[in-house]
């Protein structure tokens, strides 16, 4: 995710897209058999909660599925004596393989760069580059959205777009930080071509438990408050998970 806080009083006047009305499509819609889902997660959790249930549902149905973690996510607690970025170097990539575990997706399909937490901006070429060296043709390319209000995320999805162009397979964006109804960028999602992704009962059920595996993310730790906020990670937890229109 990549520590960010916004305050109560948006959180409380934040008006919701009315995204309900956006077509609904089927997980499976995503990537074609035999095709690979290669994830592109700029910091552990983003791929959980964004679309965890979508890429369970994948793998189910036998796409091979494949997380890029780009960072390990070591400064979402500046400052923190309990959470020093040494910590959550070795913590929260076990919080995502245990995520993925719960999820019934492989812990080990990840492929970790290692590329420094809040650093990507600026880094994009080099990063294209490092996920090209990835793909093979036929890949389908998830990333956050380009404008999603964070700037790792947004370098990602620079960088996978340019990775995808020259390897010319898909690139599908979704909404992290964006679709939280207080976040700024949520307002930049109108007009934008959202496709909601229903999440079954047993599979809300299945990602909520694998959220809770992101447990330096979700406790108060008495110095740092905890960074995934119950409103938010309602919205991420919904019955339905989104991606954009390609
Ligand atoms: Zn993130």
């Amino acid at each position: 995710m990549g520590s960010m806080n916004f305050d109560a009083v948006a959180t409380r006047n934040a008006v919701a897209l009315p995204a309900g009305d956006a077509p609904a499509i089927d997980a499976l819609d995503l990537a074609p058999p035999g095709s690979r889902v290669v994830m592109v997660a700029p910091h552990p959790d983003d791929e959980i909660l964004a679309l965890g249930a979508t890429l369970s549902a994948l793998h189910d149905a036998g796409r091979a599925v494949r997380v890029i973690a780009v960072t390990d996510g070591d400064a979402s607690h500046p400052d923190s004596a309990a959470w020093p970025p040494e910590r959550l170097r070795t913590v929260r990539p076990a919080e995502t393989a245990e995520a993925l575990r719960r999820l019934g997706l492989d812990p080990n399909a990840v492929v970790r760069f290692g590329l420094p937490d809040g650093g990507l901006a600026g880094r994009e070429h080099a990063l294209a580059r490092r996920i090209a060296a990835l793909l093979q043709p036929g890949d389908v390319v998830c990333v956050p959205w380009r404008h999603d209000g964070h700037p790792d995320h947004e370098a990602c999805a620079r960088a996978a777009l340019e990775a995808t162009r020259a390897a010319g397979v898909r690139c599908i964006e979704f909404p992290v930080w964006s679709r939280v109804p207080a976040h700024p960028a949520h307002a930049g999602l109108r007009g934008v071509a959202l496709r909601r992704i229903l999440v079954p009962a047993d599979l809300q059920i299945a990602k909520s438990h694998a959220v809770q595996a992101f447990r330096s993310q979700l406790d108060d730790d008495g110095e740092t408050a905890a960074v995934l906020q119950p409103l938010a990670l309602r919205t991420w937890l919904d019955t339905d998970e989104w991606v954009i229109a390609p």
